[in-house]
């Protein structure tokens, strides 16, 4: 029987999970808040951002709702980024991407107090993921490791491959499964669009993450039995009705052979979402130096 990781489940258990920390933390005066900053006219980008908001405000969290034009300066984002960081009352600071053309968005990454960096991504945090002592895990490969630990999936000792190097999602995907500590102890493969011979690499896996954003491209043929497989990939695929969302997984093929699959949508995603506000619940603990109940 193959299972199905249900990540809307484990997400509901893990906000579940936050609510005494953002009581107790707000009962001390700090009210965990999170800032966001958007800069472009994405509709999709919008929706993501206000997505966050409601997730917030569902288990307390405050937020901030900061919207640029996209002809703004450069310079006028780090100012608005240089007030966030030096407010008390804000603990996480994301800045949804893309950015415009002549924004540096690695500048930017660098511009947010590594402290408030929620999305993990600043050079320190990066930087510390990798030397072990991680201070925010990125919340898409956190929420991958959450959800093999909720289906009870042993890491340590297995072959994992990870399909995808991009810096949100595969490398630090890579790097949380070969850490020496609880959720890691893999012996990781990571692939890419140069790999050669993808299919070897994944038929002789006993956990496949793929993240490489090619719709439905690791199929039944390409994995053994008993396999587990996350699937982290959106797709937006266009259907004779309109389109819908598909993942990089075939889910049929591959369902029939793995011994546990993520569902696309309902699986990885919602762990993402939830992640986010995991992080910003951690960064108003260390402020308020209350040692908080993580889920
Ligand atoms: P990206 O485009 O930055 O990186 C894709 C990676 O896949 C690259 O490293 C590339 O080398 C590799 N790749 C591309 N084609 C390949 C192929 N044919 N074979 C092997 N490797 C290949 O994408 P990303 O930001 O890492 O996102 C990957 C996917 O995950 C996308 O579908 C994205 O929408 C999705 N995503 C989902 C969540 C979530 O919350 N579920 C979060 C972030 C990204």
């Amino acid at each position: 029987m193959t299972e199905i990781i249900d990540g809307k489940a484990v997400a509901s258990d893990i906000r579940t999970g936050l609510l005494d920390s953002i009581q107790t933390l707000t009962d001390a005066g700090t009210t965990p808040c999170l800032a966001t900053v958007l800069m472009n006219d994405d509709p999709a980008s919008a929706t993501y951002v206000s997505m966050k908001h409601k997730d917030c405000k569902e288990v307390g969290i405050a937020t901030r709702d900061i919207e640029l034009d996209p002809e703004t300066p450069a310079e006028e984002l780090f100012d608005t980024i240089d007030d966030l960081n030096a407010d008390p009352d804000v603990h996480g600071i994301l800045v949804q991407m893309p950015l415009p053309d002549h924004v540096d968005e690695r500048e930017v990454l660098r511009r947010i107090d590594p402290a408030k960096d929620v999305d993990g991504f600043h050079p320190e945090n990066v930087g510390r993921l990798v030397a072990g002592n991680a201070r925010y895990k990125p919340c898409t490969p956190h929420g991958v490791q959450k959800l093999l630990a909720a289906a009870d999936v042993e890491t340590e000792g297995a072959d994992a491959v990870v399909v995808g190097r991009s810096n949100i999602v595969g490398k630090p995907m890579a790097n949380l499964l070969i850490q020496k500590a609880e959720g890691g102890n893999a012996t990781v493969t990571v692939c890419h669009s140069r790999t050669d011979d993808l299919a070897e690499k994944t038929r002789n896996a006993d956990i496949v993450v793929a993240a490489a954003g090619v719709p439905e491209m690791v199929t039944g043929e390409m994995i053994s039995e008993g396999t587990v497989v996350i699937d982290v990939g959106i797709n937006r695929v266009e259907t004779e009705d309109g389109s819908e969302l598909v993942g990089d997984v075939d889910y049929d093929s591959v369902a029939e052979k793995a011994s546990a699959i993520t569902p696309v949508p309902g699986g990885v995603g919602p762990m993402t979402r939830a992640m986010l506000l995991w992080n910003t619940v951690k960064s108003a603990g260390d402020v308020a130096d209350i040692d908080v109940d993580l889920p």
